[in-house]
């Protein structure tokens, strides 16, 4: 049974008081918060077995050596990859994106064609476009509707025999529209293409299947799905992630070093250089674990529910403008209130201790595209609830108001 006020004491810090009244968290799309049973096996590891993994024979080591694998296999039964080895523990989606950037350098010439969506995080754009100032390739980008959904049809008449690549996020991090990927995929493949997905806001709130999807890579981060920060994955296919190069050289991706040649290690090994955050790849296993006692199926019906409820609301508000209001969205949404700037709503929220983002979530194409500064982004999670939804809705006319 799914109680959200049970769910509640999971997390220590909603009970935090900001600026002298209870905290509420609608950032959920930058990071979301940490429970209790994810904070304790963090600190478990500190506390009892700190160690360095895959080096040494002695027991503590052995112990976080397993407690990391172990945190691979969860992983990978959750999105359901074939192998472990296609599962890369790297420092967060950003990091994820970059090991594919450069490792394409040396398949691509200025005969080829990229391509990525006008909806894309910044992480998703810069290191295609500084891969094609190196190769040469040219980057092409599907324009936004004006509902804030892919241009479908016009993806379909930028997929020529010259695209190589597809990039697109899984999830808007501004918009909450969910994309296509399947079809992406699909078409894409057709064309021999190959994709990448990235999800960082996807995989927090839709469950997947990697192996069903049939994508070439995709990465997201622990800390958008109750994890700690610096952390997340790429997956990649066993034959692609084989034939591209490593990202970093040092130790742990080798197999043997002499100075006449190096050969590298098999996969995982070959893209986790160094000692990697154990503790933090320790905790996604247990955010994931976690996350599934809850239940994927609960968490998607229940942010739904808060996901309609807060945009009844909202459009009930004098001038309000939401961006991305179509049906195939999660629990984002991005506003603005008449001609008020972003930036003030939000440090009026803030005095009412209600956490928003506001600006352009590094998502600069996407106000270029609907021609704002910024916009107001309130992301809800399923520790959210309709109560919370209730204040802040009376604090942003009280905001607005006061803006006059
Ligand atoms: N892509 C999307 C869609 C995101 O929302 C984010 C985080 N805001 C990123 C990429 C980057 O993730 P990270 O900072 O964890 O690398």
């Amino acid at each position: 049974m799914f109680d959200v006020y049970k769910i509640r004491e999971d997390f220590p810090i909603l009970n935090k008081k900001v600026n002298n009244t209870d905290l509420i968290y609608f950032d959920n799309a930058a990071t979301s918060q940490t429970p209790t049973q994810v904070i304790e096996v963090i600190s478990d590891y500190y506390k009892n077995y700190n160690s360095n993994i895959h080096r040494g024979l002695h027991s503590l080591s052995a112990d976080a050596t397993d407690k990391y694998e172990n945190s691979r296999e969860i992983i990978k039964n959750h999105f359901g990859a074939s192998h472990n080895h296609e599962i890369i523990f790297t420092s967060g989606t950003t990091h994820g994106i970059n090991i594919i950037s450069s490792g394409l350098e040396s398949f691509l010439s200025s005969d080829d064609e990229l391509i990525v969506s006008e909806m894309e995080h910044h992480s998703n754009i810069v290191p295609w476009q500084m891969l094609c100032k190196k190769t040469g390739s040219k980057l092409k980008v599907i324009p936004i509707t004006d509902e804030g959904t892919l241009d479908m049809d016009k993806f379909k008449s930028l997929l020529t025999p010259k695209v190589k690549f597809v990039f697109i996020n899984h999830v808007s991090n501004t918009l909450g529209t969910v994309n296509p990927i399947k079809e992406i995929i699909n078409l894409s493949h057709r064309n021999n293409s190959k994709v990448l997905i990235d999800g960082a806001q996807g995989a927090a709130h839709i469950k997947i299947n990697l192996k069903d999807l049939g994508v070439d890579f995709y990465v997201a981060s622990a800390h958008k799905l109750c994890g700690p920060t610096g952390v997340g994955f790429l997956y990649g296919k066993s034959e692609l992630l084989k034939s591209l190069p490593p990202y970093q050289g040092g130790g742990e991706m080798i197999s043997n070093v002499t100075f006449e040649k190096t050969e590298y290690a098999d996969l995982p090994h070959k893209f986790e250089a160094g000692t990697p955050n154990i503790s933090g790849v320790i905790g996604f296993g247990a955010a994931i674990e976690y996350m599934n006692s809850i239940g994927f199926v609960n968490i998607e019906k229940y942010e739904k529910n808060l996901l309609d409820y807060a945009t009844e609301n909202l459009k009930k508000i004098e001038n309000i403008k939401i961006y991305g209001d179509t049906e195939n969205k999660i629990s984002v949404i991005s506003f603005n209130v008449g001609n008020n700037h972003p930036s003030d709503v939000g440090s009026i929220l803030d005095q009412f201790g209600i956490a928003v983002r506001t600006g352009q979530h590094c998502t600069q194409p996407i106000m270029d595209r609907f021609n704002i500064p910024g916009t107001i982004r309130a992301s809800f999670s399923f520790y959210n609830t309709k109560s919370e939804i209730d204040l802040f809705i009376d604090a942003l006319k009280k905001a607005t108001k006061m803006l006059g």
